[in-house]
């Protein structure tokens, strides 16, 4: 391909694409060569590559194929000449030790909340789920011109919205120590114009926020539904994209999704760019916990872990980041009064309550529904009369398996089934429990069922 082609190709993804992602996005691609079905191209930072490929991949892949290109896979690679980007963790200076320190930096007019001396992108830890938010944060905080405004991070509690922003933050305290960076809640966003109000200091207010040149509100769902500090949010908002400041908001939701908030303000949420936080993985849980017990090694050099103690809280606390930080923190500070070793025992014992929490809730329905379709029948058939074997038992490992993986009694699971007699259920256990002994095959049926459900 020559680099004509990929003129030509740019034109039509312009089109295709709007102008201002065009702009964002494509521009800054090099193209550098096709070979093999591979088009490469270099890209400023890993960030725009991974962007670009995932938002944009298909529509490159289809215009280039109209301009006669036939490619199988797209490449990106950051440009060797211009060192942004990759090594920034690297090359970042050392933290503060405190978070009194942006008292000390003569900020104590400006609006923010303090900063955790712990949410660094040092101690941030990046998989699978959270790839996307950590690269997007890495970009704002790299403190370059504003490409995407705002910059809006969602997901569920306790998946490292505060820990990136306040990130953000120190990176930019860093590198950019002349920017005036302000993180606070929508909560106190909320305080303070109360305040403003009452004390009739509205230009106050005003002329304070409308001087930060990166803008952070954390929890933005906060406001929905409270007018006032919504409209104020929202000039406050307008004002500072139009002098061209960076700002970064989080939400536990989508834009989109966030009840009683302004359309014109979902709306200008979603301009920018909307990331995700996804629910973590086991690989990504297990890289928390082992930075965690690295750092806490630190200072407690004597700590000793048993194999598998780690993995076994990976897989078992699912829920979210902070309650797996706290089983830990339990773990530690219960270990080191007793001066054990860390055993699974230990652990089982110590975090009982927690573990009992984070069981992962097996429903009877669900399970109706995984026996069905592996025995590749219909789902009604569990609940009704029809009483031929190749129903009745699948029918009885369902039930086995309701009797297995959750609390309920004998007549609850005969009800669920078609208000069945509890005796009809007890007898199904039995004989499953009688097949599990002899067949393999069931027994074989029954362990990949049984995993599958508790996933
Ligand atoms: P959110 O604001 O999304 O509710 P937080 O940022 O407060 O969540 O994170 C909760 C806790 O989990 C914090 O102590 C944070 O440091 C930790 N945490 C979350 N994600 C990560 C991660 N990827 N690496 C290291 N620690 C994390
Ligand atoms: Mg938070």
């Amino acid at each position: 391909m020559t680099d004509d082609t990929w003129g030509r190709v740019c034109k039509d993804l312009e089109k295709t694409i709007g102008k201002n992602n065009y702009v964002t996005w494509i521009a800054p691609l090099e193209f550098r060569a096709l070979e093999d079905g591979v088009a490469r191209f270099a890209v400023p930072t890993n960030f725009v590559g991974e962007w670009v490929k995932r938002n944009f991949g298909d529509r490159i892949v289809e215009q280039l194929a109209r301009n006669g290109m036939a490619v199988d896979r797209l490449e990106f690679a950051v440009a060797a000449s211009k060192p942004a980007g990759t090594t920034a963790s690297a090359a970042a200076p050392k933290r503060p030790a405190s978070v009194s320190q942006s008292d000390a930096r003569g900020e104590g007019d400006l609006p923010g909340a303090p900063l955790d001396a712990r949410f660094t992108f040092e101690t941030f830890v990046t998989g699978k789920p959270n790839e996307l938010a950590h690269a997007a944060a890495r970009r704002v905080a790299e403190g370059g011109a504003v490409t995407f405004n705002p910059l809006f991070l969602y997901g569920g509690v306790g998946l490292g919205k505060t820990h990136l922003m306040h990130a953000i933050a120190w990176e930019l305290r860093e590198r950019v120590p002349e920017a005036k960076v302000v993180y606070l809640s929508a909560e106190q966003f909320m305080y303070r114009f109360v305040q403003a109000l009452r004390e009739r200091d509205m230009m106050g207010f005003k002329s304070l926020f409308r001087s930060v040149d990166v803008l952070m509100v954390d929890d933005v769902q906060f406001i929905a539904g409270k007018d006032s500090t919504q409209e104020e949010f929202f000039h406050t908002f307008n004002a500072l994209v139009d002098q061209g400041k960076q700002i970064v908001i989080s939400a536990d939701r989508a834009p989109g999704e966030i009840k009683d908030l302004e359309d014109r303000i979902k709306s200008r949420l979603q301009c920018g760019l909307v990331v995700d936080l996804h629910p973590t993985d086991y690989e990504l849980r297990l890289g928390i916990l082992q930075q965690k017990v690295e750092m806490y090694r630190q200072q407690y050099p004597g700590l000793v872990i048993s194999d598998g103690v780690l993995e076994f809280l990976a897989h078992r606390i699912t829920t979210n980041v902070r309650v797996l930080e706290g089983a830990l923190t339990r773990l530690f500070a219960f270990a080191s009064l007793v001066g054990k070793e860390i055993t699974l025992d230990l652990a089982q014992d110590c975090l009982a309550d927690i573990l009992r929490a984070s069981e992962r809730k097996v429903t009877v329905e669900e399970i109706q529904r995984k026996v069905s379709e592996h025995f590749n029948m219909r789902l009604a058939d569990m609940v009704g009369p029809k009483r031929h074997r190749t129903i009745a038992r699948p029918r009885q490992i369902a039930m086995w398996l309701a009797k297995q993986l959750t609390q309920r009694s004998l007549p609850e699971i005969g009800r669920r089934f078609g208000g069945r007699d509890h005796t009809t259920v007890m007898h199904a256990v039995k004989r499953i429990e009688e097949l599990r002994a002899s067949d393999s095959q069931i027994a074989e049926d029954l362990e990949m069922l049984r995993r599958m459900l508790e996933g």
